[in-house]
């Protein structure tokens, strides 16, 4: 896992945040809150938030959905970018990490834009299918537990309306995906998801480097 962009030197890397890196105080200092957490890598990178943040805005994005939330930055990146009336359903089972979310979404005023759902996703995921909000969704971001990236995707795949956009964190892996000696689990569940991805006939694809690989699967 890298939550700065991989394969970047430092100068370059520091070279375009410096021109590029728009990040707003609430966000920075929520980045700060967040480096006193032993899981701060968990964050994503200040560029992949400002990136999905502009392809919200581009889209005219209202309906979201944020699949792990952690301490908030991804909920609040894309709520900051919606219009007043958008919404983001906020998904996660860590009552700690989201009360850290929550007073960071209060502080940048967007607490009203966001639903959190203390529950785990899946679950929650299947309560908006059975309340028949299927193909409501103009975007959504999945970056939860790894295992369940497949699950989490045929739902958002449902979720979301034609021409939505699904965006998923991680799929670089820290590297680790292209190095066919590591053969752990959650490095061999994220390859095959990839894999899948490239077959799967419903979507429009790219996967970008940015950060820790952020495909962007574009539900046809
Ligand atoms: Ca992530």
């Amino acid at each position: 896992m890298a939550n700065k962009t991989l394969g970047l030197d430092q100068n370059l890397y520091q070279y375009i945040q410096g021109v590029s890196l728009r990040e707003v105080e609430v966000l920075q200092q929520l980045r700060k809150e967040t480096q006193r957490h032993p899981m701060a890598i968990m964050q994503i990178a200040p560029e992949q938030g400002q990136f999905m943040a502009l392809l919200v805005q581009l889209m005219g994005a209202k309906k979201t959905l944020d699949i792990g939330v952690f301490t908030g930055y991804s909920a609040l990146v894309i709520a900051l970018a919606l219009p007043a009336d958008g919404q983001v359903i906020a998904c996660d089972i860590d009552e700690k990490t989201t009360k850290i979310a929550q007073e960071f979404w209060e502080k940048a005023g967007v607490s009203h834009k966001i639903d959190l759902c203390l529950a785990p996703a899946l679950e929650s995921l299947d309560k908006l299918i059975a309340e028949g909000q299927n193909n409501t969704f103009d975007f959504a971001f999945i970056d939860a537990d790894k295992s369940n990236y497949d699950n989490y995707y045929e739902k958002a795949l449902w979720l979301v309306k034609p021409g939505g956009l699904i965006a998923v964190d991680n799929v670089l892996w820290g590297e680790k995906v292209a190095d066919v000696e590591i053969q752990d689990n959650r490095t061999k569940k994220i390859r095959k998801f990839n894999e899948k991805l490239y077959q799967d006939p419903r979507i429009s694809l790219s996967l970008l480097p940015i950060a820790d690989g952020l495909t962007l699967a574009l539900k046809k």
